[in-house]
């Protein structure tokens, strides 16, 4: 497979012309070509998921199941959904009117906003690249990709694709780092839907308030899990096992951390050692079913946080830089300002803060930043209640983790520090969709309007 070749900068400002060109001659406005276009999308996916499947284990080791599960089996479904919805989705949308212009046909019309620029992120670099196409392509405009460089497998396929299955027209692949995005940047969007990282996130906001563009940003954070003494250890251990290995820990909404309840501590560690066990065949590094570290860079970054924590490693240890081969790590006892709580830790991890009460997880958990997602498991209502009513997070799911993902009727996106605006299913076309508040009046009744019309005499004020 080629490696990833970057758009040469002088090609930019050429492409992005061309796609606002093609938005403004209406070729991507009827539901006919958006429904063609998304089949074409769907084929693009599904037609070459062998290819998929190679690309995205070059890239991150990522088991096919795991690229079924989160990625391709998703942007198909959700270009399904779209087409078949998209009549509803387009219409326009009756709206009460008041006295004065209940005659006028009140209405929304929904319109392509123009332009829009979507940047991808790395761990999931076929989902998050094209799952927000689907909604920009449904809207009616045109799109330019901008795919992470650090899946460079994943990046060169769908560059290579994209052609035979879409029209060049009104959808372009940019390639490339820091220098090219910013170049890109340099342009005026009508909207800009990013997932990243904070940091990143910082830098494209500020790069699209110079034009006043909206953005969509998808950011990440610390998604705490709350374990209750309540909970059925054995089967709390087998779904945080899948949730947080999963993709090698490298999930924006994957468990960051548990706050357990003091007393179940033990049997809960032993519970993950034998789930670890049992789910990679008593050796992850041999096992298909467990992904890698993306690249030196991250494995270095998460061996540095290890090395510093002061809590007790009591499952890990057997790493492999060669092989970029992050054993799945349970840290016990982490204290709240251990380095392991410093920030999100995107890799197979797991910190394990004891509490004597949930409410002190709580306290601790309101200190920091909303999370992008928060867990519970435990079998007491009140519990549950407790924690969803006095915390906040993107999202939450209630014993168990990962699956809110693909219920596409939920909004998926986070709040505060982590994201601003959400999206799947409908709403991925609401965000690049205009609403177009509009009245159709008749050339007819102008003695009704002469009550707003100067001169304003003291009869018309007491109306
Ligand atoms: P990344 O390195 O792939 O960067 C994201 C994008 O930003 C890439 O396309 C990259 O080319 C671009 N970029 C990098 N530097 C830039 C610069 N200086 N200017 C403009 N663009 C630039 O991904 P990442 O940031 O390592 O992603 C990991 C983070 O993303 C984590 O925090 C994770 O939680 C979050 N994430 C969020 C979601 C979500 O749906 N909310 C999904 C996946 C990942």
């Amino acid at each position: 497979m080629t490696a990833l070749a970057f758009t040469p900068v002088d090609d930019i400002p050429k492409i992005i012309q061309e796609l606002r060109a093609t938005f403004q001659s209406g070729l991507t406005k009827p539901l006919q070509y958006r429904k063609e276009q998304l089949k074409g999308l769907h084929n693009l996916v599904a037609e070459n998921e062998a290819a998929f499947r190679e690309a995205s284990y070059l890239d991150l080791h990522k088991p096919p199941m795991e690229l079924m599960l989160g990625e391709a089996g998703m942007v198909k479904q959700e270009c399904v959904d779209a087409i078949k919805e998209l009549d509803n989705w387009a219409k326009p949308q009756k709206v009460k009117g008041t006295l004065l212009n209940r005659l006028d046909g009140p209405h929304i019309r929904k319109e392509p906003l123009g332009m829009v620029l979507i940047i991808g992120a790395w761990n999931y670099p076929l989902n998050l690249l094209l799952a927000p196409a689907v909604g920009a392509i449904a809207a009616g405009n045109t799109v330019l990709l901008k795919p992470s460089e650090v899946a460079p497998h994943t990046a060169a396929l769908i560059t290579k694709l994209l052609p035979v299955y879409l029209d060049q027209r009104a959808y372009r692949i940019i390639n490339g780092a820091a220098v090219e995005t910013t170049l890109v940047l340099e342009h005026k969007f009508d909207h800009i839907f990013y997932t990243g990282s904070g940091s990143i996130g910082r830098i494209i906001m500020a790069a699209a308030a110079k034009q006043l563009t909206p953005v969509t940003l998808e950011l990440g954070g610390k998604s705490p899990v709350f374990v209750a003494k309540d909970t059925d250890v054995a089967l709390t251990a087998r779904r945080l096992v899948w949730s947080k290995f999963y993709n090698c820990g490298q999930t924006c909404i994957a468990p960051d951390y548990l706050i357990v309840e003091r007393g179940i501590e033990q049997e809960l560690v032993k519970q993950l050692r034998a789930t670890i066990q049992e789910f990679y065949q008593g050796n992850p590094q041999t096992s298909g079913s467990y992904g890698r570290i993306v690249n030196n860079q991250h494995y270095n970054r998460l061996m540095n946080v290890l090395k510093r924590t002061r809590g007790e490693v009591v499952i890990g240890g057997h790493n492999d830089e060669s092989d970029l081969f992050l054993h799945p790590t349970i840290v016990l006892n982490v204290q709240p300002d251990d380095a392991l709580m410093e920030s999100e830790l995107f890799g197979p991890i797991l910190p394990i803060m004891i509490v004597d009460s949930m409410q002190q997880g709580i306290d601790h958990v309101n200190k920091g930043d909303q999370p992008l997602a928060l867990y519970v498991f435990s079998k007491n209502q009140k519990t549950i209640d407790h924690i969803l009513d006095n915390t906040r997070s993107g999202s939450v799911v209630v014993n168990d983790a990962l699956t809110q993902f693909v219920v596409t009727s939920m909004p998926f996106g986070g709040t505060g520090p982590s994201g601003i605006g959400n999206y799947h299913g409908q709403r991925s076309f609401d965000i690049f969709s205009h609403e177009r508040g509009t009245l159709i009046k008749k050339q007819a009744m102008e003695k009704v309007n002469n009550i707003r019309y100067p001169p304003y005499t003291e009869k018309k004020l007491s109306w």
